[in-house]
Order: structure tokens, then C-alpha cells, then sequence
């Protein structure tokens, strides 16, 4: 099944990963990084197509995605 790693260090919630799910399964969470930014969460991790759009999307490579049990990084600093 795929699925999606968002690292809470990385984001900045921008909310572009939000709107870029074709699913729309990710949302903003309630709860602060460490940078103080409110991050983004998988809210329906089960209905994941693993499109990678939102990887893609991410401004700050902060998502990667696992399909088939190989985790893919995009985009590596
Ligand atoms: S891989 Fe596609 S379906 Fe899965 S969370 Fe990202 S944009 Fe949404
Ligand atoms: S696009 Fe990246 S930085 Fe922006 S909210 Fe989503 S995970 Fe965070």
C-alpha cells in the first residue's frame, strides 16, 4: 500500500501539499515544530494512491513517499 513520510523538521506549512492531493487526504495539524510552524498530517493515510504530486509539490522536500516498500526521497538537500 503506499503511503506518504512528511518530516515535521522540514515543513513549513504552506499548505501546498493540502491543496496539490488529487486525494485531498492531508491537512494541517494542531500541533507546533520546532520551528513553530503548524505542520502537514495525513489525515486518511489508507486512501494514499502514491501520485507523489505532493512530494513533489512540497517547496522544502519535506515529504517522501513509500510504495511497494521502497521509500522514495525526491528531492535530497
Ligand atoms: S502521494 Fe498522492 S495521494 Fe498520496 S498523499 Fe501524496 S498527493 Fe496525496
Ligand atoms: S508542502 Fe511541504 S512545507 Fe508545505 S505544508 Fe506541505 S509538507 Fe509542509
Amino acid at each position: 500500500m503506499p503511503g506518504i513520510v512528511i518530516n515535521k523538521t522540514y515543513c513549513k506549512g504552506c499548505e501546498l501539499c493540502v491543496h496539490a492531493c488529487p486525494m485531498k487526504i492531508i491537512s494541517m495539524s494542531k500541533e507546533l515544530n520546532q520551528k513553530g510552524y503548524f505542520c502537514a498530517q495525513v489525515h486518511e493515510p489508507t486512501h494514499c494512491i502514491g501520485c507523489r504530486i505532493c512530494a513533489i509539490t512540497c517547496p522544502d522536500a519535506a515529504i517522501e513517499v513509500k510504495t511497494h516498500g521502497t521509500q522514495f526521497a525526491l528531492f535530497e538537500y
